[in-house]
């Protein structure tokens, strides 16, 4: 067995209020969806106010590292502007009324094989689908997959999804086993991984039983021990294959590739069913939430939407978050509508809420050793108070995976992660700003 990773926490899962919910589908009267849902650059609106669109049509591209988003619904613009996003901040929104018609955009064409497709058509159908990583980080999938050719030797796909309340992946891997086994072998077919090998962590033996039975010999299913965060790329590629990447490194500089289970169901559908990403498996959880459960949402679903669908509040919600609780990112509006990288909204009740008013560090390390990326968090959240960049950028801040491990750990309460959030915000302003006077020099 290949070394566990460094560090991790255990903490309680929450998995049952909604592991045993089926995926169902979710019709919103409208979807405002976001031009920016990925890491790179945002799309340009393809459509105005007043056009008819119909789904899996596409509404934005843009040139450089993007990937383009499609209608989820079938109807009509009523909307091109900002609104409030999952990131908690607004961006360039297209908002369609749905006609709950369901007219697929004529472009969509079904396949029956992919034998006489290249790697780089594959490649180039995958863009178009406008796939992203769909496990929370939103990476173009094209591009990963095009930069790792003839580097990998190793894809990993990861079933892990050790984020606690969160089931969809879980779900996901119950209900189509085939279309996620069906992604690999494309995966396989462009990238010749000498070894491919699917982590799912032991505690989801339904999820694991039903990928066995659907995963041909030549990929290997690996049950993973439950520690969080086992599902971040680093930490996966570290358990699965004993390599480390290196600080700053992407997976490929250690033969390495890593793609989500639902990634792996996308990019099936985009090849076979010709549908790009326009829905996505999302769990509505949390003590907040009267009937938690998993939905098939249209990108571009509103929350308020999502909660309605689960049965409303079952009590005064404490706070709402994009995601779990571990990485969630805290969100200040029902009307933002869902991305495709938004696998979970949980909500918590008031008796979640252990926030400390004004937290001291008492300095007893606890952070240090829990910390998968060997970081110093006491240190960093130290900087971070003075705003002192050369020390942040001395102690790798950038390297933070923002997996709040520390923030989970530590007695004091300390909101580490979204002080480390922070940081790397003002770190990344702050190369922009020297690289623009480079520019000017
Ligand atoms: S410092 Fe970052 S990587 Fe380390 S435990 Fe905290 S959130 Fe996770
Ligand atoms: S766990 Fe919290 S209290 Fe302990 S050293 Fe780290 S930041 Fe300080």
């Amino acid at each position: 067995m290949a070394p566990f990773f460094f560090g991790g926490v255990h903490p309680r899962g929450y998995k049952e209020l909604s592991c045993e919910a089926p995926i169902l589908p979710i019709k919103p009267k409208i979807v405002s969806i976001a031009m920016s849902q990925h890491i790179g650059r945002p799309c340009a609106p393809l459509v105005s106010v007043g056009d008819i669109v119909t789904v899996g049509q596409k509404i934005g591209d843009g040139d450089g590292l993007c990937v383009p988003v499609h209608a989820s619904v079938s109807g009509k613009v009523i909307a091109v502007e900002p609104r409030p996003t999952p990131s908690g901040t607004e961006g360039l929104c297209v908002v369609i009324e749905n006609d709950m018609q369901d007219t697929l955009c004529p472009d969509i064409h079904k396949r029956d094989s992919v034998a006489e497709l290249t790697p780089e058509e594959l490649t180039a159908i995958i863009r178009e689908a406008g796939i992203t990583g769909m496990g929370g980080a939103g990476f173009p999938t094209s591009v990963k997959i095009s930069s790792g050719m003839g580097k990998v030797d190793t894809v990993i796909v990861n079933g892990a999804e050790c984020e606690p309340y969160i089931t969809s992946d879980d779900r996901l891997m119950r209900e189509a086993p085939e279309k996620i086994a069906g992604g690999i072998r494309i995966i396989q077919k462009i990238l010749q991984p000498e070894r491919t090998a699917l982590g799912i962590e032991k505690n989801k033996g339904k999820a694991i039983a039903s990928m066995r039975a659907a995963l041909p010999e030549d990929m290997e299913l690996l049950e993973l021990r439950v520690r969080y965060p086992q599902g971040a790329e680093k930490q996966l590629i570290q358990t699965v294959t004993g390599r480390q990447v290196p600080p700053g490194g992407l997976p490929a500089a250690v033969g390495c590739a890593v793609f989500n289970v639902a990634t792996c169901k996308a990019v099936y559908d985009a090849v076979y069913e010709g549908m790009p990403l326009v829905r996505r498996a999302v769990t509505v959880t949390g003590k907040a939430i009267a009937r938690p459960s998993n939905f098939l949402a249209p990108i571009g679903t509103p929350y308020a939407d999502l909660i309605e669908a689960a049965g409303g509040f079952a009590c005064e919600p404490y706070k709402i978050l994009c995601g779990g609780p571990m990485m969630g990112i805290a969100q200040h509006s029902l009307d933002c509508g869902t991305i495709k990288g938004n696998n979970a909204l949980t909500c918590f009740a008031q008796e979640d809420n252990h926030e400390v008013e004004t937290p001291h560090c008492i300095r007893c390390g606890k952070c240090v050793g829990v910390c998968p990326m060997r970081l110093m968090p006491l240190q960093l959240n130290k900087a971070v108070q003075r705003s002192d960049l050369a020390a942040l950028d001395k102690g790798n801040v950038m390297d933070c995976i923002e997996c709040g491990s520390c923030a989970y750990i530590c007695p004091a309460g300390i909101p580490l992660v979204q002080s480390f959030r922070t940081a790397k915000k003002l770190l990344r302003d702050e190369q922009a700003k020297q690289k623009a006077k480079e520019a000017v020099k």
